[in-house]
């Protein structure tokens, strides 16, 4: 199969449809992102990279990034993370306040914001900087030692970050993080504010199609491990649209409000996406149909 010639065509079929979208602008600096950009990158087991449009473009990573918190939290602590959040799809905004307080300050999951929160709180305790701690791997796996915070998202992030705050404090107040909150709040706002390109994030994401083993062959999860976030980005990796991702794609995936969503092929890759223009779930409207479109050409979805 000639796979830079199908990413190219994908480009050109999938990228028209940001016109039907929106950019994200509740975090003012994503707001002056151009929705006319387009990356899409493969990262291959077998060590190839291939990429079209923008894929070179770093871009905010935003909540792709806890596709890895939960990873580095899992590859410490095992199963004690799951006293603390959930693992069912929350089929409600993922910055829902009712639900949190529905559910007594325990996070339906891991990646809607509240889980996320705990995520980062866990790997403060387990390590002392959350941040740096992903930041560092993320370096080390996509091969890219520049990888780091865009300060004026980060700035914007904090600025507006009200509603974040509201799911710490009400955790908080349910005994459900460990640190003060404005430490843990702080580290959330400069993870999502992290910069990389699709060529990045699909490197940086191989050892979830790879059962948990890193770029220099060492090993970060057990088999099983790896297959639980695998499971767990399928099921919960889209905001409450993940039901009618897995439909259409048929493959694990982590999106952002900054418009990338990760996705991985179990045992052959990974792909990358990048659109800034989001549907009304907040994925990447163009992105999502160039996923749709590659796993239906290819064949290469889990089921
Ligand atoms: N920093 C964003 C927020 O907290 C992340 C949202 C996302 O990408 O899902 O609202």
């Amino acid at each position: 199969m000639d796979l830079q010639a199908l990413l190219d065509d994908l480009a050109v079929e999938a990228a028209p449809l940001a016109a039907q979208g929106k950019v994200a602008d509740y975090i003012p600096a994503l707001a002056s992102v151009p929705a006319t950009r387009f990356g899409l990158a493969l990262a291959t087991m077998e060590g190839g990279l291939f990429g079209t449009g923008d894929w070179r473009t770093p871009f905010s990573i935003q909540s792709v990034s806890k596709a890895f918190s939960l990873a580095l939290v899992l590859a410490r602590d095992g199963e004690a993370l799951w006293q603390r959040v959930g693992r069912e799809p929350s089929g409600n905004p993922f910055n829902s306040l009712v639900q949190l307080e529905y559910e007594k300050g325990i996070p339906r999951n891991p990646f809607i914001n509240a889980g996320a929160l705990v995520l980062i709180d866990r790997l403060l305790t387990l390590t002392g900087d959350s941040l740096g701690t992903l930041r560092d791997f993320l370096r080390a796996e996509s091969g890219n030692a520049a990888v780091e915070v865009d300060p004026e998202v980060a700035v914007s992030e904090a600025s507006h970050g009200h509603r974040n705050a509201a799911l710490a404090h009400f955790m908080a107040s349910c005994g459900n993080l460990e640190n003060p909150v404005d430490q843990v709040l702080d580290h959330y706002f400069r993870q999502c504010s992290l910069a990389m390109s699709c060529a990045d994030l699909a490197k940086a994401g191989l050892f979830l199609a790879n059962h948990g083993l890193r770029a220099d062959g060492s090993r970060l999860l057990s088999r099983s491990e790896s297959k639980r976030i695998n499971s767990i980005m399928l099921t919960c990796g889209t905001y409450d649209a993940a039901g009618d991702f897995a439909y259409r794609v048929g493959l694990p995936g982590k999106s952002g409000v900054g418009g990338g969503i990760l996705a991985v092929l179990p045992e052959r890759g990974v792909l990358c996406v990048w659109s800034p223009a989001l549907d009304p779930h907040g994925n990447s409207i163009a992105g999502v149909e160039a996923l749709d479109r590659f796993t239906t050409r290819t064949g290469w979805s889990v089921f």
